[in-house]
C-alpha cells in the first residue's frame, strides 16, 4: 500500500505546492504517495460557514472552532489508524528520527492550525500530536506540513533515484554530514581537499567522519551530548 496524506486546511489550494514538482511530483505520479485535502470549511453548519470564533478568556485573535474541526476530523479519519498530527509551535521539535518512523507507516492525517490555534479539547479529544518545525511562528500549519511530507516523501522507498544518498544525510548518523566538493578541481585559486582525489577510499571515509564530527562539535554540540546519551 502506498503512503497517504490527507491535510486538514482552510486553504487546500496551498497544495501539493512544491511536492507536485520535482522527485516527489514524479513519485506521486507514479502512485507511490498520494495526498488528498479536506476543506475545514466544509464542516462549518452555519449560513456564514463560520470556521473560528473570539478566544474564551479574552485576547488577540481567533481560535478554530472545535466542532467544526471535530467533524473534519471524523470524516478525514473514518476506519482510518493512521497518526493524527497537529502542526504546531508548541509539538515536540520534528527530528529525523520521527520522520523515518512516519514515513514506515501508512500515511499521515495532518491538521493545519490558522489563526491563534485551535481548541485545546478538539486536540485533546481526537488525540493529535503537535509537531512543531521550529522555534518561530508561521502564519498557518500549511508551509509546515508541506516540510513536514517534504521530509517524509524523499525517503519513501523508489522516491529518490539513488536510495543509499539517503542514509549518508546530516542527523542519519546523528552527526552533520561532511562537506562536499565537485569538479572544477581548482576554483578561484581553492582546491578541492586533496585526500578526496586520492582513490584510497578507506582513507576517504575517515577524513569524512572527522570532518563530520568537528563540523558537529562545532555547530551542534547538543547532538554529540544525544548521541552519547543514548
Ligand atoms: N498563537 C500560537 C501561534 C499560532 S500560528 C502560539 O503562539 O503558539 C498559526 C498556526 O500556524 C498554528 O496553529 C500552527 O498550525 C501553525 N504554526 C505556526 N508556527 C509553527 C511551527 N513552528 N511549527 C508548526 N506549525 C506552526
Amino acid at each position: 500500500m502506498s503512503f497517504r496524506a490527507t491535510i486538514l486546511t482552510l486553504y487546500p489550494e496551498m497544495f501539493p505546492g512544491h511536492l507536485g514538482t520535482s522527485l516527489a511530483g514524479k513519485a506521486m505520479e507514479r502512485g507511490q504517495w498520494s495526498l488528498d485535502t479536506v476543506q475545514i470549511r466544509d464542516f462549518a453548519t452555519d449560513r456564514h460557514r463560520t470556521v473560528d470564533d473570539t478566544p474564551a478568556g479574552g485576547g488577540a485573535g481567533m481560535v478554530l472552532k472545535p466542532d467544526v474541526l471535530g467533524r473534519a476530523i471524523d470524516h478525514a479519519s473514518e476506519n482510518d489508524n493512521r497518526p493524527r498530527l497537529l502542526m504546531s509551535p508548541r509539538g515536540k521539535p520534528l527530528t529525523q528520527k520521527r520522520v523515518r518512523e512516519l514515513a514506515d507507516g501508512d500515511g499521515v492525517i495532518i491538521v493545519c492550525g490558522r489563526f491563534e490555534g485551535v481548541d485545546q479539547r478538539v486536540i485533546e479529544g481526537r488525540g493529535l500530536e503537535e509537531v512543531s518545525i521550529g522555534d518561530y511562528i508561521l502564519s498557518g500549519g500549511e508551509p509546515a506540513a508541506l516540510i513536514l511530507l517534504d521530509a517524509i516523501v524523499r525517503i519513501l522507498p523508489g522516491v529518490m533515484g539513488n536510495d543509499l544518498s539517503g542514509l549518508h544525510e546530516s542527523f542519519e548518523g546523528g552527526l552533520l554530514e561532511h562537506p562536499h566538493y565537485t569538479r572544477p578541481q581548482i576554483w578561484e585559486s581553492r582546491e578541492i581537499p586533496a585526500i578526496l582525489t586520492s582513490g584510497n577510499h578507506a582513507a576517504i571515509a575517515k577524513w569524512q567522519r572527522e570532518q563530520a564530527e568537528q563540523l558537529t562539535r562545532e555547530r551542534r554540540p547538543d547532538l554529540l551530548d544525544k548521541r552519547s546519551s543514548k
